[in-house]
């Protein structure tokens, strides 16, 4: 069996009012068997679509088994552009994702059969809690953990949920990473989310910033989570070596693919590192090549869901999984055990490319201790 053909497919992602800027990009990848295999990838979508044209010459005439080689061959092709990113890895990570999808179709085994067999039958899943009556609905739907965004009065939210739930529900803080955060506000905010317990402290500092991170790592008494911009286990395994996090957040649509991942896994195992895989603007696809790989990790942790997502998630692809109880389940069906649905797709074209920056002028797009003032903050 021979690669002929790699397409992608740029969808929308998003509604007019809500993230317009998000985009999904698919792949599929035909064979002169007749079979194909789907995957998906993220970065800068547009710019990573032409990433994979460039790469398709590559891939066409190989034998798709041969992922390893394959992976090799397009990783070393990329070298000569010097530190392409989430680009070049996100490129990489949708002809990957295909190929694990196109072997198991082949064999006739779901993919968590061809990266080491499932240790369990379901995925424990968290939620995005925007308000209160979105943290409410959660629970309803029998969430058991969930995370809040940003850093204006996330220790009173915090408190208020913690207050609200009790222990039973885990809360996470994502603090988003931006580059106006400094090591010391991120100091500040996490001691004072200590008393909460949360189940990690997320991207407290810049992705930039190894430095600033260690420094907040060995002042809070709080598992430190941070990988989501990361473009492979190169680039994080640093922080994981120095033992700057407990919590590995691998992208699934721009790491590199699930090989990538799963070696990603086991240098975090062996120094007694969770993941849990960054799902924040992905669609379905790469979601559920997630699903297959932490089906097979001993160091799983939890997985990111986007629960009453935009109406497409549910109509690009066929075969989306039971969510059950706050868990997804493990499908069983060869390859990913999802296809996707072209008409469906053409429904959604994309639109604008660039993530627009907040107008508030109070919004965190700026350093705390610029526009707060420190005394009233730290007491809130
Ligand atoms: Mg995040």
């Amino acid at each position: 069996m021979r690669i002929t053909e790699v397409r992608t497919f740029l969808v929308s992602g998003g509604t007019p009012e809500r993230a317009s800027w998000r985009h999904w990009l698919f792949v599929k990848l035909h064979t002169d068997a007749g079979l194909y295999g789907v995957g998906e990838c993220w970065g800068w979508p547009r710019v990573v679509q032409t990433a994979i044209a460039d790469l398709t010459p590559l891939v066409v005439g190989e034998d798709p088994f041969l992922i390893e080689r394959i992976w090799q061959k397009l990783y070393a092709s990329t070298q000569g552009h010097g530190m392409t990113g989430v680009v070049g890895s996100g490129a990489v990570t949708g002809i990957e994702l295909a190929l694990w999808d196109l072997k198991g179709k082949a064999l006739g085994t779901p993919v968590w059969n061809l990266l080491g067999g499932k240790m369990r039958d379901r995925i424990r899943l968290y939620g995005h809690a925007f308000d209160d009556g979105r943290a409410r609905e959660l629970a309803d739907r029998g969430f058991t953990a969930m995370k809040l965004f940003g850093w204006r009065d996330a220790v009173s939210r915090v408190r208020k949920l913690r207050g609200e739930f009790g222990p039973d529900i885990d809360l996470m803080v994502d603090a988003g990473g931006g580059p106006w955060q400094t090591p010391a506000d991120a100091i500040s905010l996490g001691r004072r989310l200590e008393r909460y317990g949360l189940l990690f402290y997320e991207d407290p500092v810049s992705a930039l910033d190894a430095g600033g991170l260690a420094r907040v790592a060995q002042a809070v008494d709080l598992p430190i989570a941070i990988g989501e911009a990361y473009p492979g286990m190169f680039a994080l395994r640093p922080l994981i070596e120095r033992g700057v996090i407990d919590v590995a957040q691998p992208d699934t649509g721009r790491f590199g693919g699930l090989w990538q991942m799963k070696k990603l896994a086991a240098i975090a195992e062996a120094h007694q590192v969770m993941v849990a895989p960054h799902q924040g603007s992905l669609g379905p696809v790469a979601e559920m090549a997630a699903i297959h790989l932490l089906a097979t990790l001993p160091n799983y942790l939890i997985h990111e869901y986007l629960v009453n997502d935009v109406p497409q998630r549910y109509e690009v692809m066929t075969g989306q999984p039971a969510i059950e109880d706050g868990h997804i389940l493990v499908p069983d069906r060869p390859g990913l055990g999802v296809d996707l649905d072209e008409e469906a797709i053409a429904r959604y074209p994309p639109r604008g490319n660039a993530i627009p920056v907040d107008a508030d002028p109070d919004y965190d797009y700026q350093y705390v201790a610029a526009h707060r003032r420190r005394a009233a903050w730290l007491a809130g």
